[in-house]
């Protein structure tokens, strides 16, 4: 081939490249202390309340006010506030110049992840051991669960509305759980069960204790259990009726790799999405264009159902009280428009391309390690089947705004064709017709007890987010 042509060539071919041959000495720097502070945010975020606490925690050091702060003030440029719904969900807002009719920019992810719950009426005694039933939730493989360190977080309500937080087993002399699992000696029908019938789900019970109480009686280690949660905690049996108690890996976020690369990790489907928008949401200055959004959400593992899924009209009714809060009086037709104008990043996570199980994906259509954030125009199974298939128009922004802030980004969809497939809230936030699309890193082992991501992945998310906030929309 002549020259000419080979370079010809070269400018009209896209080439995948590995973001480290993309990235300066100074931006290798920040990649790393970006993952320590990521690592600090999962290891206080085990589930969605610690998540929503913790982006409290943030958002208040940063200056932003609880809404009811603003009972007889109006919003301006440049307030930054926040609201909770049930200590699970969360939004903020940091108000931009542009009115709210004109539109915000969405940053929206979600803070559950697959665990292990506890039923209601949860303990039991059975061959000297105490147990706890559970109730799994999301999409767990069952078998990846058992003979692992887990955590007991969440909380006691009583019946005079008294709140109890437990959290045991996160900390590093703390006591934790586990789920027993047969040895394989005695394995051997178990072993000829398919993969979800290995562990049943009503098997996955909670070991929680095994000293009797030194009184003669029936289910004397259960009593022996009551007795100490009630001296610990000020709680009785009935107590757990009104809690909300989750079983999660007990470990910490470690740095995964020989090179130190990547992040081993519970819960990164999707709290390093949640975190990567809230450093953007903190590292927002000066005043945006458009009002910048965070959304942390619940239930999205679950189908986003309930009154702290996306589902619920939870975030309409926020905008519709910050319409309100804003200068002009509210009108139904205010908040339609708002809703409609806005721009949406569903920032949740796609799964990278595993070398070992490389049939499921099309390679040149699915996220590599390293490869920086993705962007999925649509997820859905089969025929796209309940997908949020972005417009190519805002693809189109979406690209001008990501390559202009030297975000390093790729496209991906989530396996291959009649493969499988899932959702994300895109399509919810879709309903109003602003434009949506998916971008969030991919990660490698999603919804095992630790999942494993790529920090420059997770630092380009970051980055993303931020340069979508700021973009002005020319
Ligand atoms: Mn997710
Ligand atoms: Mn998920």
């Amino acid at each position: 081939m002549p020259k000419k042509s080979k370079k010809a060539k070269k400018s009209l071919s896209m080439e995948r490249k590995n973001g480290y041959f993309c990235v300066s000495p100074a931006e290798k720097v920040k990649i790393n202390e970006y993952a320590e502070e990521y690592m600090k945010f999962l290891d206080n975020s085990k589930t969605e309340r610690m998540a929503h606490d913790e982006s409290v925690r943030f958002l208040k050091t940063a200056g932003f006010k609880e809404i009811s702060s603003y009972k007889n003030k109006k919003l301006k440029p440049g307030d930054k506030i926040y609201i909770s719904c049930a200590g699970k969900t969360l939004l903020a807002v940091v108000m931009g110049k542009k009115p709210l009719e004109n539109g915000m920019h969405i940053v929206g992810a979600h803070t559950d992840a697959p665990r292990i719950d506890i039923k209601q009426n949860p303990l039991y005694e059975n061959g000297e051991i105490a147990f706890l039933d559970t109730h799994y939730y999301g999409g767990i493989k069952k078998y990846q669960w058992v003979a692992r360190p887990l955590a007991l977080c969440g909380v006691v309500v009583k019946k005079n509305g008294e709140k109890i937080n437990i959290d045991i087993g996160n900390g590093g002399k703390d006591p934790i759980f586990c789920i027993t699992d047969l040895l394989p000696h005695l394995a051997q029908s178990q072993m000829t069960k398919n993969a979800s019938k290995i562990i049943e789900g009503e098997n996955l019970d909670i070991v929680f204790g095994s000293i009797p109480s030194s009184k003669k009686q029936k289910e004397s280690i259960k009593s022996n259990i009551l007795q100490l949660l009630n001296e610990r905690y000020g709680i009785k049996e009935e107590d757990f009726l009104s809690a909300e108690l989750e079983m999660v890996p007990a470990e910490k976020a470690r740095h995964a790799g020989i090179d130190s690369s990547m992040i081993l990790a519970y819960g990164q489907d999707d709290r390093i999405c949640a975190f990567a928008g809230l450093k953007a949401m903190l590292s927002l200055n000066p005043i945006p264009e458009y009002s910048a959004c965070l959304l942390l959400c619940d239930k999205e593992e679950i189908g986003s159902v309930g009154a702290t899924g996306m589902a619920s009209n939870f975030f309409e009714n926020t905008i519709s009280e910050i319409i309100n809060l804003s200068g002009s009086p509210y009108n139904e037709l205010l908040l339609k428009r708002t809703l409609k104008n806005s721009w949406m990043l569903s920032a949740d996570v796609n799964a990278l391309f595993d070398p070992l199980y490389a049939n499921v994906s099309d390679k040149k259509n699915t996220p590599l390690i390293n490869g920086g954030i993705c962007v999925t125009k649509f997820t859905g199974s089969r025929g796209k089947s309940h997908a949020n298939d972005a417009n190519a128009e805002f693809m189109a922004h979406i690209r001008r705004i990501f390559d202009r802030a030297k975000v390093i980004w790729q496209t991906g969809e989530l396996g291959k064709v009649d493969e499988g497939g899932g959702g994300t809230i895109a399509y919810l936030m879709a309903r109003y017709g602003m434009e949506v699309i998916d971008s969030g890193p991919g990660i490698l082992s999603m919804h095992a007890p630790c999942e494993l991501s790529g920090k420059l992945d997770a630092y380009m998310s970051y980055k993303a987010y931020l340069a979508f906030y700021r973009d002005k929309r020319v």
